[in-house]
């Protein structure tokens, strides 16, 4: 959404007229209407003035009970983006809100909304979901790297320099570009399949045994990584 509305912008930083509220459709207002802030580049968010400041909805129910609500600006005129936090309802500290106040001075901001300490640790530190995410990680890596010194050794073959060099001839660009264009949609398929193969392992493993599934991540990522 954000390149496009910087290509779109007029100098004044207004986008063009007719964009629609993402959430309600209603039209957005524009650089003379009575709210500008929603189609100004700067504080764009896709929702108009009624979405943005409406009250909490679910947004997700995750498998380990976790819940994220989508929750208004806490400080509109600052920024205005709804806020998205997570939590457990039978935390004693949220209530399951996921989310906690900080009383500070108003000669300091005055006081917000911040994410609740022991659901946020409770949502990142489950098993499943820890070594998921970690898992994808290194595996990304790993074909990331093969693919980097894969891409070396064709062009130290073709005799053209490893390290970026400004004084290349438009012969030499050009090859360049095709050795990587050729190791391109190879690198691709084999990271998406790789992703894939995490993700349904982990999509089963959440309403099914986490340590078994676990384990088949632990056992596919060696495979995907040899
Ligand atoms: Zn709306
Ligand atoms: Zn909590």
């Amino acid at each position: 959404m954000i390149p496009t509305a910087f290509k779109h912008m007029d100098k004044n930083g207004f986008l063009p007229k007719g964009i629609k509220c993402d959430q309600c459709g209603k039209e957005l207002s524009g650089e003379n209407g009575p709210r500008p802030a929603e189609s100004y580049a700067g504080s764009f968010t896709g929702l108009c003035y009624s979405c943005q400041n409406g009250g909490p909805y679910i947004v997700k129910e995750h498998f380990d009970g976790a819940i994220t609500r989508s929750y208004p600006p806490h400080s509109p005129s600052w920024r205005r983006d709804r806020e998205e936090q997570t939590g457990y309802p039978d935390c004693p500290e949220c209530n399951g809100s996921g989310r906690k106040y900080h009383d500070q001075p108003l000669s300091r901001g005055g006081g917000y909304y911040g994410y609740c300490e022991p659901c946020f640790n409770k949502y990142y530190n489950h098993p499943l979901r820890k070594v998921y995410h970690e898992i994808t990680q290194t595996v990304g890596a790993h074909i990331y790297g093969k693919y980097e010194n894969m891409f070396h050794a064709a062009l130290e073959k073709a005799g053209l320099p490893t390290v970026k060099s400004d004084d290349l001839t438009d012969e030499q660009k050009q090859k360049i570009l095709d050795i990587a264009i050729s190791l391109l949609e190879a690198f691709q398929t084999e990271d998406r399949g790789a992703c894939d193969k995490l993700r349904s392992i982990y999509e089963e493993g959440k309403t099914g045994d986490h340590k078994k599934a676990i384990r088949q991540m632990k056992k596919a990522a060696k495979e995907l990584m040899k």
